[in-house]
């Protein structure tokens, strides 16, 4: 791919990149993901993640999240498993090795704990999707994330942009397509640019741009949907760009779906969005 070019993000190349399942393949071909987050104020990030990971072809999930929000998080979704970040006896790291990627951040809360969690996860050599409140802790490993050893994602709304590059919303509105292309490639990570318009940017610098989606989506929860999709998608085969430029359009198309008839764009919840999943996946196969 062209390290200067551009392209919008159609349904013709959703189409045609979009990893479909094979005739023998198991829960283990399609990729098993761990989700790091939630809390006892926020629980219902994480099963907004979970959710959508599980309907966007995620073989197998496993929910690490606080003690406290453990049943609130267990009991929203039925088919993971999950781990308690509270439990001393088990160790993260050795955890980790078990998954095929990790997102992390959605409704963690801050605290030491989180960033050690990130640091954690970040010395792992899979692929990592770092939203919300993660974004807030990996800001200060920034400097070491083109060490990794596999793709790191972020998935920033602008305000979280604005954090980490130290300039204002308003900066980033005037000129987001230089600014992503600039942070991606000095970091050399995936930076998935939320908006209206959402601009996926590659470490080459290679943009996509997606145009699905309309303010029902302008809710708590559509983010927290948004890394639930790319987490399992990534999972599955397929370029890293296709993957993250496919997680958006089908984001959007599911709100744009459920606008057509079903829902307004002010009663559309971000559950809504999971159960418009089904229709968008169709749309695309
Ligand atoms: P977050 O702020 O983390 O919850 O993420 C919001 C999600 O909803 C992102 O995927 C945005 O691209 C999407 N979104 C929010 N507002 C709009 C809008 N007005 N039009 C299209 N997509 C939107
Ligand atoms: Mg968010």
């Amino acid at each position: 791919i062209e390290a200067s070019s551009k392209e919008v993000w159609t349904l013709e190349k959703v189409k045609q990149t979009l990893p479909r399942r094979e005739q023998h393949s198991h829960k283990g071909s399609h990729g098993k993901g761990l989700i790091i987050g939630g809390t006892k104020t926020m629980p219902g990030a994480a099963r907004l993640t979970a959710n959508a990971a599980l309907r966007s072809g995620a073989g197998l999930l496993t929910v690490a999240t606080s003690q406290e929000a453990l049943p609130v998080v267990a009991s929203g979704v039925t088919e993971a498993t999950f781990l308690d970040l509270d439990d001393e006896q088990i160790d993260l790291l050795a955890e980790i090795k078990s998954f095929d990627a990790i997102a992390i951040g959605m409704g963690m809360g801050r605290s030491d704990q989180t960033q050690l969690i990130v640091d954690t996860v970040l010395t792992s050599e899979k692929p990592v999707v770092v939203d919300a409140d993660g974004l807030f802790y990996l800001k200060n490993r920034l400097s070491e994330l083109k060490n990794r050893k596999a793709p790191t994602i972020l998935t920033p709304h602008p305000g979280e942009m604005a954090m980490l590059i130290d300039q204002s919303i308003e900066q980033i509105k005037n000129n987001p397509f230089e600014i992503a292309k600039s942070f991606a490639v000095k970091h050399q990570l995936y930076l998935v640019l939320k908006g209206a318009y959402t601009i996926v940017t590659a470490p080459n610098g290679y943009q996509t741009i997606n145009q699905t989606g309309n303010p029902a989506l302008a809710k708590g929860g559509s983010g927290d949907c948004l890394a639930g999709i790319i987490l399992a998608q990534v999972m599955q085969k397929g370029t890293i760009e296709a993957s993250l430029a496919n997680a958006c359009y089908i984001h959007g198309l599911a709100a744009d779906l459920a606008v057509e008839k079903d829902h307004s764009m002010i009663d559309f919840l971000a559950t809504d969005l999971i159960n418009f999943l089904p229709k968008a996946f169709r749309t695309c196969l």
